[in-house]
């Protein structure tokens, strides 16, 4: 990313923000030679292919994964609102990684670890569904975890 003021091409970033539901970044920069700083308005690449469970792969859907949130969230305390928040977070997450290819599992667990830290119900109902967990024991241990994450 060249600076718009003396061309030099190295800069740093100063902040970044999701904008767009998570379609773009809005990235300010500072330039490393002149100091002077610039915005960047980044679309997301949409080059990264997930992988699935089959072997097949298909593009980021990012509805697809809002649909597998609210139905883990339905009846909790996470509204739709803060739903779209945590897809966009975990697209941009995915993005970021700038990795040609991510498994739809990989995805699960970027999607568990925040709803550990939001609410059990929903964290256990999205295990369940992404991890397939074996047995019972299993349920419990994660349970066990999730209620500790929540008591801290
Ligand atoms: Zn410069």
């Amino acid at each position: 990313m060249k600076c718009p003021y003396c061309n030099y091409d190295e800069s740093k970033v100063t902040d970044s923000r999701n904008c767009l539901e998570g379609a773009a970044i809005r990235r300010r920069r500072e330039c490393l030679k002149c100091q002077k700083r610039f915005t960047t308005f980044e679309t997301i690449d949409l080059t990264t292919q997930v992988k699935k469970r089959d072997g097949s792969y298909e593009e980021f859907q990012i509805d697809k994964l809002i649909r597998g949130l609210d139905a883990a969230c339905r009846h909790t305390r996470i509204s739709h609102d803060r739903v779209r928040a945590l897809a966009a977070e975990i697209m941009a997450e995915v993005q970021e990684r700038q990795e040609r290819e991510i498994t739809t599992l990989a995805i699960g667990e970027l999607a568990m670890e925040k709803l550990k830290k939001l609410d059990t119900v929903a964290y256990i109902r999205f295990a369940c569904v992404y991890r397939r967990f074996k047995d019972k024991d299993e349920i419990i241990h994660a349970m066990d975890g999730a209620t500790q994450v929540r008591g801290e």
